[in-house]
């Protein structure tokens, strides 16, 4: 394979690097014993689901929320999110591949409808009004909401509460419900994309954003020195997997792979390298 067939293929698949590939494509699996081998196959057994692609866990998300997914400067898709999605794939004897980008509130709706996308691994908060619509696996991560603003600003939140004040968020989020709940006379500007709203806040078209504390840390470290998380929101959110209801094995298998990756050290690993702690 040259090396662009090589870098189309893994960005096609959205894995980050040969060794995930490695550890995706079944081939431990092939060189197990047969006791393991007759194991995998009982348990294949007992967890029955459907896969909209034969042999392949199909996600759904949006693609701008780093650390979680991200393209990164060589096109790959990446993140922390995308480990996992691996992680759980290999442990499903199964390989993994990420469709292209798509705004964050069509994501439970392609879910529920089905047909394109088996999970939603997106950095997706676990909501009672989700839950109408889509199942989710245990939580995998816990999350909180943080209140952006320029650094060279002097407001405190409760200024941030008026007409005149644009506050952006990425639409259909549990950030843009937090603004609609206790900022309730600014003006919240709904946006696609996570970045369009801090060069926003660092231009000073918006004078806020509120977004998921583990990306807002990221992105202001990485790119906009020049914003500073005025507030941070204690909302309690944890992360889940988005399943359809109609696919309870594949929830319950998502499950098990998840229990595994928590036991055998792979979630710690994980968190340490994209968080640089075990501690969130
Ligand atoms: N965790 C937030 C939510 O579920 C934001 C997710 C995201 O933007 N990817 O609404």
């Amino acid at each position: 394979m040259t090396s662009m067939n090589r870098r189309n293929f893994v960005a096609t698949l959205g894995i980050a690097g040969t060794a995930l590939l490695a550890g995706c494509n079944g081939s431990e699996e092939a060189t197990q014993t047969t006791d393991d081998a007759q194991t995998t196959d009982d348990s294949a057994e007992e967890a029955s689901y459907t896969l909209v692609k034969e042999g392949v866990l199909t996600n759904v998300a949006e693609l701008g929320f780093s650390p979680f997914e991200y393209i990164d400067e060589d096109g790959n898709t990446v993140g922390f999110d995308v480990d996992l999605s691996n992680a759980i794939a290999e442990k499903m004897g199964l390989t993994c591949e990420w469709l292209p980008n798509q705004a964050f509130d069509t994501l439970v709706p392609t879910i529920k409808q089905g047909g394109k996308a088996d999970i939603s691994i997106a950095g997706v908060t676990i909501t009672d009004e989700r839950l109408e619509d889509v199942d989710f696996s245990d939580p995998y991560l816990n999350s909180n909401q943080a209140l952006i603003v320029a650094a060279s600003s002097d407001y405190a939140t409760e200024d941030l509460d008026a007409e005149d004040i644009q506050i952006a968020c990425q639409t259909g989020t549990t950030g843009d419900a937090w603004i609609q709940e206790n900022l309730p006379n600014a003006t919240r500007v709904p946006l696609a994309d996570v970045t369009a709203g801090m060069m926003g806040v660092s231009t000073g078209s918006y004078q806020a954003m509120v977004i998921d504390l583990p990306v807002a840390q990221n992105m202001l470290a990485q790119s906009f020195s020049d914003l500073t998380i005025l507030e941070e929101i204690p909302t309690g959110e944890q992360y889940g997997i988005a399943v359809s209801y109609d696919n309870p094995g594949l929830k319950d298998a998502i499950n098990a792979a998840l229990a595994e990756i928590e036991s055998d050290g792979t979630m710690d690993e994980l968190k340490q390298k994209w968080f640089g702690t075990t501690d969130i």
